[in-house]
């Protein structure tokens, strides 16, 4: 650890040495030392006060569905614990940032309300779906987004509306210690009966097209300029490489499985042996789109 914790940040909801691959999809990485998990935005700004007055380092966690994790983490960990609560206001749905990603698609189409069904099959919450501007089917989140709560690194709270450059491919200005609170977006109004239809079809498309029998963390890598990901790993011969108990998914090249026992070593040699291939098969580099948290000494 590299400082020691404060009193007054002790006083806030915490649990010790709590397993990664209980917090993410994908299942991989070892022990969570510091786990806080603020109950209100007081709470999870006092979180980040305390933070920024002894200059100490933090990490913010979602749902875990785009976290690849090595090692044990060491640094405080915020995992937002806000009840789940939704608010309607004509064709505006509020939802704290502990709210999960599919089930926001979900309510909306029940009530009637269409723009949010192409987060079908998202996993994870509505902040980590903020942070990473989530998007599926050529949609993505800043474009229903209305309004947003954040905390600064420096723990001031700010609500806005976006403002352009601020969210982009899979990408937002939410990184580096600011933490994503709550949205509001803005819907139109629809049949409920058609809006819920069409988000069981993204469902089911995703059933068919990804492996989701075993756990996973979504598509490891971005796809390069005009190319993808998936196609050029299927080109380099790599469905089915394993090592351990990681494997490149028969079923959708770009993402990687866990069968139930990989450790981060595995995965690590996996995600090297991939872009090592894909280098010398196609001379293109692969960058990882999920988030890799390497510890000790990494964190950010
Ligand atoms: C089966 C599967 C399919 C997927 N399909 C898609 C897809 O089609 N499109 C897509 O865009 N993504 C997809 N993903 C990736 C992932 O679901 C999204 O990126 C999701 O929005 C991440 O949310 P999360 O809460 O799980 O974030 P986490 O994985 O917990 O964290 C991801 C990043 O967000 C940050 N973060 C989390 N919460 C907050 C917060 N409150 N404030 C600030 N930062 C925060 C974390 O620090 C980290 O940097 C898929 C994943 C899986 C497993």
């Amino acid at each position: 650890m590299p400082h020691p914790l404060p009193d007054d940040l002790l006083t806030l909801p915490h649990r010790r040495d709590v397993p990664f691959p209980k917090l993410t999809t994908l299942g991989v990485g070892g022990l969570c030392r510091w786990l806080f998990e603020p109950a209100t935005e007081a709470e999870a700004q006092r979180f980040v006060q305390a933070c920024a007055r002894e200059a100490l380092p933090y990490r913010v966690l979602g749902g875990g569905s785009n976290l690849v994790i090595f090692g044990d983490v060491e640094v405080p960990v915020l995992r937002l614990a806000f009840p789940k609560t939704l608010r309607q206001d004509g064709p505006r749905l509020s939802a704290p940032a502990s709210y999960g990603h599919i089930r926001l698609s979900q309510d909306a189409g029940r009530l009637g309300l269409s723009g949010l069904e192409y987060a079908a099959g998202i996993p994870g919450s509505t902040g980590g779906a903020l942070r990473m501007n989530a998007g599926a089917y050529g949609t993505e989140l800043v474009e229903v987004l209305d309004t947003f709560r954040f905390l600064t690194p420096d723990g001031d709270l700010i609500e806005k509306r976006p403002d352009p450059g601020e969210f982009g491919y899979r990408s937002s200005f939410l990184t580096g210690g600011h933490v994503a609170l709550a949205y509001t977006v803005r819907l139109a109004p629809g049949d409920a009966g058609v809006i819920q239809a069409k988000v069981a079809e993204n469902m089911g498309r995703r059933g068919t097209s990804q492996p989701l029998s075993r756990r996973n963390a979504g598509c490891i890598f971005k796809n390069p300029a005009g190319l993808s990901a998936g196609r050029l790993i299927d080109q380099a011969g790599l469905k089915g490489l394993r090592i351990g108990d990681a494997e490149v998914s028969p079923d959708h090249a770009n993402f990687l499985i866990n069968h139930g026992h990989a450790t981060p070593e595995d995965f690590d040699a996996l995600m090297e042996a991939v872009r090592e291939k894909v280098r010398m098969f196609h001379g293109v580099e692969l960058e990882p789109e999920v988030e890799i948290w390497r510890s000790p000494g990494s964190e950010g």
